[in-house]
């Protein structure tokens, strides 16, 4: 290791030659205002650039932030990023490089076009923590200079690297001057859960590892949502880093992640004019989402409690007064300069001071540095388009709640409490179930229609759409009985939740012997097959219900409606299929459903058991 710094602090002191020629012609303030500047940091002034990559809604593509990532340090002489941070620590000067770095990373921050109300996310060197060289309150001095908030600015802190001990009070000291905190890398070091005990981050950057390839490993999955519940539970939100694909990406979403960042959405830039303040490839992907997964938005936002939020930076007088005005609530949510929800304060923490002979005057007192963000509790939080299972889950796994704080793109909404969070899942249930076929449990005929009409909407890809029907099933209902006739319906029902999965397929049951299935496809060609091959199984599997001299025979005997004997083919169904193209073209829920029973017809007459209409390409 010595060596490699001996190493590099040589290709440094050569190229320095260069660079010292520079330096001394910058002239650049230091500290005590003298126009001259360590040349190593001139040499970092002049040479170092910042790329940024964006750190986005996973829901709507909106900008969050903008990590910076520093670039040139080869032109230093360090072939690595972290080399450079050697070299500085080696040389003392640790502190000083960061609060350079950080000049620049906020001069470049400023030329992004989209900062409005998004942070700069910058990586710390955990050493920096406690550097010989730091002192207090630079960056905000700093900050103030630039007409900065704290608000604005996230810090990382790595997993990977071990945190000082003494870093508790300095990174309390970042807490309580708003700035944020990111726990990165997490899941890969070895202090990552003791991170989040300590220093209750308000983000964590679930590390590259465990996203990529998630979607094809469940074992990563599982690490990864039970991240996502712990965090949620803690009131953090989570980022998925390294999101590369549109699968891992739906993954990430799938499992409840807040925010990503990755070559899917962007890759990192210096080009600043590049960076948008929506991702519209993201905020696509939602829409078309959102047609699949029922959410249960409307009914979370019947119940959500909009209780006026404190401010963090609300005077002690303020909250007393808030709370002797509202006598029946002993807690208040919490919310920063940006409406983003930090806690909760309850009356009960605050009790010990209230009551106390001198406690309120001392509170309101300023000098005595006590403020809001030191009566903070946690408290989960969710957003309004969350499941509401999984609230559910996160309430329940928190350490006695007063509420659940719901927000809507980070922002602060309301509140939910208990009672209303069990109304709500009691809603949704009845809904459920009163729109549920109570033999097979798939959705039926009102969410079918609603799904139908909510695809017609989707033009961005093509749908097929298929009515089902199973041939012969009222006289084989009526020789085996209706409880052999039930099992044939949840056979049918199985096969159909088995060939129809993934994000793009949506599966009901319209009653009877009626089926109703549907997938979001730009490869129609590929879901015919898959249709067809489906009743080519149900075919052969119908077949066990028979012994093996009627199978052979392949038919029964039965009577029709005037009591006439006659042969019934063995049970087996036909498939409807409606394709709609991708793109413009009109077509509505009635035009789709008014076809239906011709075709059913026609499918029942066709030896392959199928009648396929393509909207678009008939007259
Ligand atoms: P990091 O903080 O984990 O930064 C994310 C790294 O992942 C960046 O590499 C970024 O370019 C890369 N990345 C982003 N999206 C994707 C993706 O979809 N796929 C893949 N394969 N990679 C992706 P970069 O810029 O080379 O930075 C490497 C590390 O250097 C950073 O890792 C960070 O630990 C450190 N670093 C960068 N800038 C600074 C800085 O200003 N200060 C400090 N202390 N460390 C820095
Ligand atoms: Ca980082
Ligand atoms: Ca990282």
């Amino acid at each position: 290791m010595v060596v490699t710094v001996a190493v590099l602090a040589e290709t440094f002191d050569s190229r320095m030659e260069l660079m010292l020629s520079q330096a001394l012609t910058l002239e650049i303030e230091d500290e005590r205002g003298r126009k001259t500047e360590e040349p190593f940091l001139a040499a970092v002034r002049a040479t170092i650039r910042y790329a940024y990559q964006p750190i986005v809604n996973i829901t709507s593509g909106a900008s969050y932030g903008f990590e910076a990532l520093l670039r040139g340090q080869q032109g230093l002489g360090f072939p690595t990023i972290a080399s450079l941070f050697d070299y500085a620590h080696e040389q003392g000067l640790l502190h000083r490089l960061e609060l350079t770095l950080r000049e620049l990373a906020i001069q470049g921050f400023l030329s992004i076009k989209a900062t409005r109300g998004c942070r700069l996310f910058f990586n710390l060197d955990n050493r920096v923590l406690d550097a010989p060289d730091y002192r207090p309150h630079r960056t905000t001095d700093l900050l103030r200079h630039y007409g900065l908030e704290p608000t604005c600015v996230c810090f990382e802190l790595s997993e990977l690297h071990a945190v000082p001990d003494q870093a508790g009070p300095l990174l309390r000291r970042y807490r309580d001057q708003s700035y944020l905190l990111a726990i990165d890398d997490f899941g890969v070091g070895f202090s990552g859960l003791r991170l989040l005990y300590d220093h209750q981050p308000n983000v964590i950057k679930l590390d590259r590892f465990f996203i990529d390839q998630i979607d094809e490993d469940s074992r990563k999955r599982t690490f990864a949502s039970s991240v996502v519940s712990l965090a949620h539970i803690l009131g953090m939100a989570v980022v998925a880093e390294g999101v590369e694909t549109e699968r891992a990406f739906l993954t990430c979403k799938a499992i409840g992640c807040d925010l990503v960042q990755g070559y899917f959405i962007a890759r990192p830039t210096v080009e600043t004019s590049e960076l948008r303040e929506t991702y519209e490839a993201v905020a696509a992907i939602s829409r078309r989402d959102r047609r699949h997964s029922r959410s249960d938005e409307k009914l979370v936002r019947v119940e959500v409690d909009p209780v006026p939020a404190l401010r963090a930076a609300d005077p002690m007088g303020v909250v007393f007064d808030t709370f002797r005005r509202n006598k029946d609530r002993n807690f208040f949510p919490v919310i920063d300069e940006n409406r983003l929800p930090l806690g909760v304060v309850r009356e009960s923490e605050l009790k010990e001071f209230i009551y106390s002979r001198y406690g309120k005057d001392l509170l309101s007192n300023k000098t005595l540095g006590r403020n809001l963000r030191n009566f903070l509790t946690a408290c989960p939080i969710c957003d309004i388009n969350t499941e509401v299972e999984t609230i559910l889950a996160i309430y329940s796994q928190a350490e006695d709640p007063p509420c659940v704080i719901i927000v809507e793109n980070f922002r602060y909404v309301g509140i939910l409490s208990a009672a209303s969070l069990l109304r709500v899942l009691n809603d949704k249930n009845l809904r459920l179930a009163r729109n549920q076929n109570p033999l097979t449990k798939l959705p039926g005929n009102d969410l079918i229609a609603d799904h139908i009409s909510l695809a017609l909407d989707d033009r961005s890809a093509g749908w097929i759409f298929v009515y089902f029907d199973l041939d012969n099933f009222k006289p084989f209902n009526d020789l085996f009985g209706f409880r052999q006739g039930d099992r044939a319906i949840l056979m049918f029902a199985d096969l159909l939740t088995a060939h129809l999965t993934g994000a793009d397929a949506f599966v009901g049951h319209i009653g009877g012997d009626d089926f109703f299935a549907s997938r979001r496809t730009d490869d129609p060609e590929a879901a015919i097959a898959e249709i067809r091959a489906l009743v080519e199984t149900f075919g052969r599997d119908a077949e066990m219900f028979y012994d093996p001299e009627t199978r052979q025979r392949g038919h029964v005997e039965g009577r029709d409606r005037e009591g006439q004997p006659r042969r019934y083919p063995l049970l087996s169904c036909s498939a409807a299929i409606t394709v709609v193209p991708a793109g413009d073209c009109t077509i509505t829920l009635d035009q789709v459903s008014e076809a239906v029973a011709d075709m059913k017809r026609l499918a029942k007459r066709s030896p392959d058991h199928l009648c396929i209409r393509w909207v678009g390409k008939e007259g």
